[in-house]
């Protein structure tokens, strides 16, 4: 049988974000955070930031700033050298491996060059973290379509990655991250290799997964982009955040 029979939209399986996650309270907290690199200097120095659950945020700067740092910190790929990082209640620095993975499972993470599996297909590509999680395949069936729908490719689940757009190929990317529909989006330069219309189209898919209730976290140096939307931009200069 497909995977792709089920009769589940986009809204029933994407707003279970806004219905089973806690929609009040702070989702992000950075406490007077620092981060040296090794022989390098301050990539952030003294840092703190508050971010809320439902908040949509761009994270802008010029190249070398720190935006990825800053987010590969939330997502526990770097640690602070000094200060606190509270993902969804959790100081990152405490978790073992096996508790990062599980707040892991919690976000979705979206990067500038879609590290998509060029031997699976859309479909795969979408489901397999699904499968090496032990959802049912009832369950990932139920997920597949509508997410599919959403990024608007449900009719290339068939096609391999070499066979889309660079902008289909970031789409896939966005559906794999939130398939699992987690409360908590981040992305690194998701439009950095993109033309304004296929960066607009993937700005309004994350439009409508915060709108569904995921807070969404974007890095970007795109400030064209920025303006278009109306959202709360924090600009990161000489390692240093500012409220824009
Ligand atoms: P951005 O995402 O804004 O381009 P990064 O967070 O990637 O900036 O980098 C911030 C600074 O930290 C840069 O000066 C960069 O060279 C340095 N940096 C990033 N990653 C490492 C690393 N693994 N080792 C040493 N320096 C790094």
């Amino acid at each position: 049988m497909s995977l792709l029979s089920t009769n589940e939209n986009a809204e029933t399986v994407h707003s279970e974000v806004g219905k089973t996650q806690r929609q009040a309270g702070t989702m992000i907290e950075l406490h007077s955070v620092s981060k040296t690199y090794i022989n390098s200097h301050h990539a952030l120095f003294d840092v703190n930031l508050k971010i809320n659950r439902g908040e949509f945020l761009f994270i802008t700067g010029a190249s070398g700033s720190g935006k990825s740092t800053l987010l590969k910190m939330l997502y526990g790929a770097e640690l602070p050298t000094q200060g606190e990082v509270i993902v969804d209640d959790i100081n990152v620095a405490t978790l073992g491996s096996y508790h990062l993975s599980l707040l892991r499972r919690r976000m979705g993470i979206v990067f500038q060059d879609y590290k998509l599996i060029p031997q699976r297909t859309v479909a795969e590509n979408v489901t397999f973290v699904l499968q090496a999680q032990g959802y049912t395949r009832k369950e990932i069936q139920r997920r597949l379509e509508p997410t599919l729908k959403l990024v608007g490719l449900l009719s290339k689940a068939d096609r391999f990655p070499d066979q889309l757009s660079g902008g289909e190929q970031q789409r896939v990317s966005i559906a794999r991250a939130i398939v699992g529909t987690p409360p908590l989006l981040l992305a690194d330069e998701p439009t950095g290799n993109l033309d304004p219309d296929n960066s607009w189209q993937v700005i309004q898919i994350f439009q409508k997964l915060n709108s569904f209730g995921a807070t969404v976290i974007i890095t970007t140096h795109d400030e064209q982009l920025v303006r278009r939307c109306n959202y709360p931009v924090v600009q990161v200069k000489d390692g240093k955040l500012y409220r824009k």
